[in-house]
């Protein structure tokens, strides 16, 4: 027998509640509590049960992807070679000297 509780987790450090909170007590973050339904055995020994299959690191299958060089070899070097087709990386100018680049 199985019976689904209903648990809220916080968005940013996974912290569990049975009831929903306002401002994370494990992390201080405000509003990032979520709803999540949990699947609980009803034998009080086993583990509750969620819809995730844990995979070891060796099973990872690596991908080879495209990736377009910016010709700026510090970004190109953060971005792991370059941006890869169909991602978004929200970036930041900070010039410490504008006159120079005028
Ligand atoms: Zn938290």
């Amino acid at each position: 027998m199985a019976k689904v509780k209903t648990v809220f987790v916080c968005n940013e450090c996974g912290y569990e509640s049975a009831k929903w909170l306002g401002k994370c007590p494990s992390c201080n973050s405000w509003s990032t509590f979520v709803e999540e339904k949990v699947v609980k055995s009803t034998d009080s020994k086993s583990a509750p049960i969620r819809n995730v299959t844990p995979t070891l690191l060796k099973d990872v299958e690596k991908k080879e992807t495209t990736r377009m060089k910016t010709n700026f070899e510090e970004l190109d070097r953060v971005l792991g070679g370059g941006f890869v087709t169909g991602s978004l990386v929200l970036l930041r100018w900070r010039a410490r000297n504008t006159e120079n680049l005028l």
